[in-house]
């Protein structure tokens, strides 16, 4: 695939640019393990479906005091070997410094095909400052803002001119989003710890989300991608002084709704409090897959009839939602911290599943013949059913009465009834109720 490198000092914009390029963060997909220097790659689509592999050197200070370190040096090189073209960005609101000048002229030792590109040109004081670049001596030269998308088109047209024929199909990737939510002190950070180091996953974090919280890419060894929602920074994590964390519902809340399947961590200690009954009220409410991670299950090691206790008690506080799997571990001990991502490829893959419209229909009938609902002395008739979503699996039975009439309870248990017969006992399931014409 035909490679393009951003390159250029720090703050100019290039994850901006990035991102701005590839779209859509699902296409993500690789970095050069390194634990300060995150290299990031994605697909950047420059016609239907064709594109272009984009690298983002983000981590690297061009020019800077570091650029001479041997290491660096070895690393920039190998970077620039893989490329085909590069994007020299720079910052017109800066104007034109000695880094710039540095990068340039390492550029052209290497012999690279450089596009010039003038980032955050918004107004008629950058758009003279930008012309200074032209000392740069580039030829090729565009003049982008990249957070208000301005030239964006132009740049994409000028890297198709050199890729040409080289733009390939992007290749679909599957990216399972999941967060880790639970109150302060549950184990989050002792899990997530654990989980890097255990999984040899490659981890990168998302340039352009907040300082504090990091939408983190995890690569399994098997070559399996998840987005790890909202993470405090994994990093910075050490720094956090951990009375200052504050838990805040709606905060939760977001992170809910941006996911496919929710960790929710509680501890054997505490159990599943109030506030922890909320937050699943949400997540049933939302139709979110989940699953249940109750830590410190060390702390029953010996005492086995307490915990059996502790698990029943968990069990009957989440009886709203009872198909949540829930799994014991031991963030501290490492103890079946291993089963989480088997499960939750279980429970993706239930999620994630179609049914197809004859078994739904077999269904059907079955509970036509052992069951019969009445609205307002009025008998339902159930005409026929179709799965028409995934994520959350989503049926739609046609009716012979307005749909606004069917009581909850009937709902339920035609949610519970496909969950039941057609193997989705991890995940929820929507029922929708259509009047057939
Ligand atoms: P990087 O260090 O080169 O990857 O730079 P970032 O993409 O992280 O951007 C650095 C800062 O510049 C951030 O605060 C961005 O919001 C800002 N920025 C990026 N692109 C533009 C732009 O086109 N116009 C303006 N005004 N700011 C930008
Ligand atoms: P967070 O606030 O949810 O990120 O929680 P932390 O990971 O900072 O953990 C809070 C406290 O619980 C720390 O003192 C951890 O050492 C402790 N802890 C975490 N996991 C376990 C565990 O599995 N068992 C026990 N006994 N303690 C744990």
């Amino acid at each position: 695939m035909f490679k393009v490198a951003i390159v250029g000092r720090p703050n100019v914009g290039k994850s901006t640019l990035f991102n701005t390029l590839i779209g859509e963060r699902k296409a993500i997909v690789e970095k050069t393990p390194g634990i300060t220097r995150d290299i990031i790659e994605g697909y950047a689509e420059l016609e239907d479906k064709k594109g272009i592999l984009l690298i983002d050197t983000g981590g690297i200070n061009w020019g800077g005091k570091d650029f001479f370190n041997k290491t660096i040096i070895e690393l920039v090189d190998k970077t620039l070997a893989e490329a085909d073209l590069v994007l020299l960005v720079v910052d017109a609101k800066e104007g034109l410094t000695s880094e710039d000048l540095i990068t340039a002229e390492y550029l052209r030792k290497k012999d690279k095909k450089v596009i010039l590109v003038v980032n955050k040109v918004e107004g008629k004081e950058d758009e003279e400052r930008a012309i200074e670049f032209y000392k740069l001596g580039f030829e090729n030269i565009v003049f982008i803002s990249a957070k208000n998308q301005k030239n964006i088109a132009q740049l994409k047209d000028l890297i198709k001119k050199y890729a040409k024929d080289h733009l390939e199909e992007i290749p679909e990737i599957e990216v399972i989003k999941i967060a880790i939510i639970g109150r302060p002190n549950v184990g989050k950070s002792t899990l997530l710890n654990r989980l890097l180091g255990y999984e040899r996953m490659i981890v990168s974090e998302i340039p352009g989300t907040t300082r504090d919280c990091v939408d983190v890419f995890l690569t399994l060894p098997d070559g399996r991608k998840y987005l790890l929602i909202d993470t405090p920074g994994i990093r910075r994590r050490t720094k956090i002084d951990k009375r200052a964390e504050k838990f805040s519902v709606d905060k939760a809340l977001e992170t809910i709704k941006k996911v496919d399947i929710v960790l929710f961590m509680i501890t054997a200690e505490e159990g599943i409090t109030n506030q922890d009954q909320r937050l699943l009220r949400q997540i049933q409410k939302n139709y979110k897959a989940c699953i249940l991670l109750v830590n410190k299950w060390d702390l029953f090691d010996t005492k086995r009839e307490a915990g059996n206790l502790m698990l029943e008690n968990i069990k009957y506080g989440i009886r709203f939602i009872s198909w949540v799997p829930i799994l014991t571990i031991s963030a501290k001990t490492g103890r079946r911290v291993n089963q989480i991502f088997p499960l939750i490829e279980e429970v993706y893959q239930q999620y994630n599943k179609r049914v197809n419209t004859a078994l739904v229909n077999k269904i059907l009938e079955d509970l036509k013949k052992n069951y019969t609902f009445n609205v307002k002395g009025k008998r339902i008739k159930f005409y026929y059913a179709t799965q028409v979503e995934v994520k959350p699996p989503t049926f739609v039975i046609f009716i012979n009465i307005n749909p606004d009439e069917i009581p909850k309870h009937i709902e339920k248990f035609m949610e519970n009834s496909f969950r039941k017969f057609l193997e989705f006992n991890k995940v929820p399931v929507k029922v929708v109720f259509r009047l057939r014409d």
